[in-house]
């Protein structure tokens, strides 16, 4: 069998997608350096909600076991309760089975190992490999020295193995106060790398865990956790982002002192996004402080905003194959991911009329109590999706915007004397505007030809302008909310971050008129709004009070982007 071949067989369609980290994984395989296994984890840690980076981890690790035909765990690095919660738990559940991945029952804690990892840690200890130290977090950082000077030996750095199993020992019986001691690998307080200068493995720390309530006082730090984790479960490849490239040789060097099994750890660049903020600190506080709605706000790059506002899993899966997987740091046009979902709900989102921002239409000429009901088709990309009837009736609503009482050049819709089409039934012409007492248009006068009717054999005139509407006595009222950018800026950075907040990423439109069809739509149902955009219904959407997200505009401005490259 040639090598392509070979590799054909066990990628089977994901070829396509192969990346370093498919190649370092094909060549394992080849070597059989883990007798033919892959197994994958996506870890992260409870304190928020996922992000969209988390979702191309996501897809990074469980898109890998899939095409291998391996396993991916899910596993909670649980190991600061000061800032874990089940609620988190919850939502990360939620959200990655709801980008269509399965960990089966292998859901796992890094607090299910602590009893394994203190075990570890006294097999250090006896190895002469481990201390318990005295110095205060200050000292310790004092001692630790910079990039550019070593660090000096902690004096507490050779004590006996037996005075450390003692004190070790206190620890964890709770007999010191927090933060008075603490467990440290006896590594190289002059290695060049930091991360080797006598890490810190645990800390004292009374705090009640969401999982292991008030069983310990002493908390693994993530360090110390990590790497044993990862081979506890047998990970093969243990796949992260370039920050812990420089914690590698520690990992290595705990797994090499303990003699356990080895994953293969390999680094990617996080992803970036612009015009968002994608740490869990940055986006938890504009949660608590109130600038957005909540984890779910349709303006938060979070796996469960973007869900809210009508993001698909296929669109983000689309998102993450198209991005794929770099060693090196790079800012994607959040235009990509926009792009990403247009291209699924082009395929998918049924059409439909409806005004945002309404205008009344008369037509004089159209008979008070006729009803006609036109033919409109679903979906132009997929005849399948078939037909549906709206409407018609002598009042009907069109787009504020699609009236002007002074044309400019080239305006193609409706103004005084001119003529436009009314999408799937008529041509209609502008005889008179009707002003309110404050000069504000009210109304719109017009009169209709019955001999233009769309899809008519007699139909043969054509105007430049077509417009939607929708038939005033049948819509349906709803607030449609308009979102906007998050941040003015597209990389929201430094001390003053929260001052470049888009003041206008929200816009609530309350008087919306929608075709008929729409009072059966349900939370999350998707649609797309003809010339407007895609848009979803709220979860907070009822049959009482219909209320629409807008995803996205119908404006391609990847299709610009792509063409500069
Ligand atoms: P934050 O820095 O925002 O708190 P984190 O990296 O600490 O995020 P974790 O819960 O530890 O969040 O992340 C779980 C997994 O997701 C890790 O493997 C991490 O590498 C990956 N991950 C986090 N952010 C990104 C990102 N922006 N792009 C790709 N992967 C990411
Ligand atoms: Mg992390």
């Amino acid at each position: 069998m040639s090598n392509q071949e070979n590799k054909n067989d066990i990628n089977g369609d994901a070829a396509i997608r192969t990346n370093f980290i498919r190649e370092i994984i094909n060549d394992d395989l080849q070597t059989n350096k883990y007798n033919g296994k892959v197994q994958t984890r996506f870890p992260p840690e409870p304190n928020g909600y996922l992000h969209i980076g988390h979702a191309k981890s996501i897809c990074l690790n469980f898109g890998i076991a899939r095409d291998y035909k391996g396993l991916c765990n899910l596993r909670f690095d649980d190991t600061n309760p000061s800032k874990e919660d089940v609620e988190y738990v919850d939502s990360i559940k939620e959200d990655v089975h709801w980008l269509g991945f399965d960990w089966e029952d292998r859901e796992y804690y890094a607090s299910d190992y602590f009893e394994q990892l203190y075990q570890y840690a006294v097999q250090l200890i006896k190895k002469g490999k481990a201390y318990v130290c005295d110095l205060t977090a200050n000292e310790i950082r004092d001692y630790r020295g910079t990039l550019t000077e070593p660090g000096k030996d902690s004096p507490f750095r050779n004590r006996s193995v037996e005075e450390n199993m003692n004190l070790f020992t206190r620890m964890l019986q709770g007999e010191f106060a927090d933060g008075s001691r603490t467990m440290r690998a006896k590594i190289d307080m002059s290695a060049p790398n930091i991360n080797l200068r006598d890490p810190i493995m645990y800390r004292i720390l009374r705090s009640t865990h969401h999982r292991t309530g008030d069983t310990w006082c002493i908390y693994p730090t993530y360090d110390w956790a990590h790497g044993q984790s990862d081979s506890i479960e047998g990970i093969t490849h243990s796949i992260c982002t370039l920050e812990f490239e420089d914690h590698r040789p520690l990992y290595d060097w705990y797994i090499n002192e303990l003699g356990i099994h080895h994953p293969q750890q390999i680094e990617f660049a996080r992803l970036n996004l612009s015009y968002t903020v994608m740490s869990k600190r940055r986006l938890l506080q504009l949660v608590e402080e109130s600038y957005v709605k909540g984890w779910d706000d349709p303006r938060m790059p979070t796996i469960c905003g973007l869900r809210r506002r009508g993001y698909t899993p296929e669109s983000l899966h689309h998102f993450a194959d198209r991005i794929g997987v770099a060693k090196r740091e790079n800012m994607i046009d959040v235009a990509l991911l926009e792009d990403s979902l247009r291209q699924d709900l082009n395929k998918r989102a049924m059409r439909v009329m409806a005004v945002l921002r309404p205008l009344k239409v008369i037509i004089l000429n159209y008979p008070d109590d006729r009803v006609e009901e036109l033919e409109a088709v679903n979906n132009p990309e997929d005849a399948s999706m078939g037909t549906r009837n709206i409407p018609f009736s002598k009042v009907v609503y069109i787009e504020q915007d699609d009236f002007r009482e002074d044309p400019p050049k080239k305006y193609f819709r409706l103004s005084p004397g001119n003529e436009v089409r009314l999408r799937y039934a008529y041509i209609i012409k502008c005889v008179d505007v009707i002003k309110n007492e404050k000069g504000e248009i009210s109304e719109i006068h017009c009169t209709y030809d019955p001999e233009t009717k769309s899809g008519s054999p007699n139909s043969q005139r054509k105007v430049k302008g077509t417009i939607h509407w929708v038939s005033a006595p049948h819509a349906v009222d709803a607030e449609v909310r308009l979102y906007d950018r998050l941040f003015n800026v597209d990389n929201p950075s430094g001390d003053n971050w929260k001052e470049t907040l888009n003041q206008n990423s929200l816009e609530i439109l309350s008087d919306c008129k929608l075709e008929k069809s729409l009072n059966q739509s349900k939370p999350k149902d998707k649609y797309q709004f003809e010339r407007l955009g895609y848009f979803c219904a709220d979860y907070d959407s009822t049959d009482g009070k219909l209320i629409f997200n807008r995803t996205v505009t119908l404006k391609d401005t990847w299709a610009k982007i792509e063409k500069s490259f």
